[in-house]
């Protein structure tokens, strides 16, 4: 008799999120079709507006790209050459590269061991008279210290700004990250929380100033049809990925609660393995974007996990600061030295809203197995 073989167990699954909302997605595409209208238009300010709710500020500015909008947010804020942007040396490449696309340096800080997100206890120590912004990343969903990270940013008179990227609907304090700092930024690239069926992102803002300069920027730097104010480029949200996003945003809400519940049991199962799982700041509610799990013998298990049909990943293999692409800016091994062993250890196993349970008891029996 044989057995069958399992099905491979996704990182992320979008197709089966694209077969829950197969029906509301073709119409949303089909009426965009319709319209003939798909650059900017009702599609793109009716998701602006929805996104704008939800998030609990009055401004969204939907953009190509969850890197435009750090990087238009932060060109917004008057950033530029000469100017340093504190951010976290624990992300993903973009928080970093948006800041020097403005012609500002990144400058480096290491993040907590237990969150894994910037530590404001070293941030005081990194501000200097360049200083222009706090940049903080709710990595993985989790949300960052905004509190603390709050507090020293108007102490020294700096901007922050918030990479939201990986964290669509998460909570800090019962508020919506995107909603404190100067402006927050989202990447709706297909396999984050909410995402679209190609590259899209959007910026928001309680900044009128903020919000109309993006506006301006994203198209081209018009005032009104035709005439010119800046110099700038085309990073436009366009309006069939608007409509899809529309659709998908009324399954956010339900989606994150099914991550929540999904990380609830990995953590309740592995914990006591000597699993070391990532800690929680406690006014956070997170998302979950991604699950990582610490594991000294991270390849090995890793290579194990593959060997059963579960599929991992690395976030990230390469610290920003140690990447081919800031060689020779003067920061080398050791300097950060929580994110780099997070580079060593960190795993992410499974995690989307469509694991089913026997889904998550594979993972955690194949996990267990490895560490016993
Ligand atoms: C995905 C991501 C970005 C960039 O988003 P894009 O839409 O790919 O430009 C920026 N920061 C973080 C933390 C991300 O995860």
């Amino acid at each position: 008799m044989s057995i069958p073989a399992a099905t491979t167990i996704r990182l992320v699954d979008l197709h089966a999120q694209h077969e829950e909302l197969k029906a509301p997605l073709q119409e949303a595409i089909a009426g965009v079709i319709e319209s003939s209208g798909f650059i900017l238009g009702p599609a793109v300010e009716a998701f602006e507006a929805a996104f704008a709710d939800f998030c609990q500020v009055p401004h969204a500015v939907g953009l190509d790209s969850g890197i435009s909008a750090l990087e238009l947010g932060l060109r917004a804020l008057g950033i530029g050459e000469g100017d340093e942007v504190i951010t976290p040396a624990n992300s993903f490449i973009a928080s970093s590269s948006a800041i020097s696309f403005t012609g500002a340096r990144p400058v480096w800080v290491d993040v907590e061991r237990s969150t894994l997100n910037l530590d404001p206890s070293l941030v005081e120590a990194a501000i200097t008279p360049r200083t222009r912004a706090i940049m903080v990343v709710h990595l993985y969903g989790a949300p960052a210290n905004l509190v603390r990270i709050q507090e020293l940013a108007r102490a020294h008179s700096l901007a922050l700004v918030e990479d939201a990227c990986q964290a669509h609907g998460a909570l800090y304090r019962g508020r919506r990250v995107g909603s404190f700092g100067d402006f927050g930024a989202f990447s709706f690239y297909p396999g984050k929380n909410l995402g679209a069926m190609g590259d899209a992102g959007v910026l928001t803002t309680s900044r009128p100033d903020l919000a109309e300069a993006v506006r301006s920027m994203r198209n081209y730097g018009q005032r009104r049809r035709y005439e010119h104010v800046h110099l700038a480029w085309n990073r436009r949200l366009d309006s069939i990925q608007a409509a899809v996003l529309r659709v998908k945003l009324g399954r956010l809400e339900a989606w994150n609660e099914r991550r929540r519940r999904v990380a609830a049991t990995y953590e309740r199962e592995l914990g006591d393995r000597g699993i070391e799982l990532l800690g929680a700041d406690p006014e956070g509610t997170p998302v979950h974007h991604l699950y990582p799990i610490r594991h000294p013998g991270r390849d090995a298990l890793k290579l194990r996990l593959e060997e059963r049909g579960i599929e991992t990943g690395i976030h990230y293999p390469i610290p920003i600061h140690l990447q081919p692409c800031y060689q020779g800016v003067g920061v080398g091994p050791g300097s950060h030295p929580v994110t780099e062993a997070a580079a060593r250890e960190l795993l992410s196993l499974p995690m989307h809203p469509h694991l089913s349970e026997s889904d998550v008891e594979r993972v955690i029996e194949a996990v267990r197995t490895f560490s016993s």
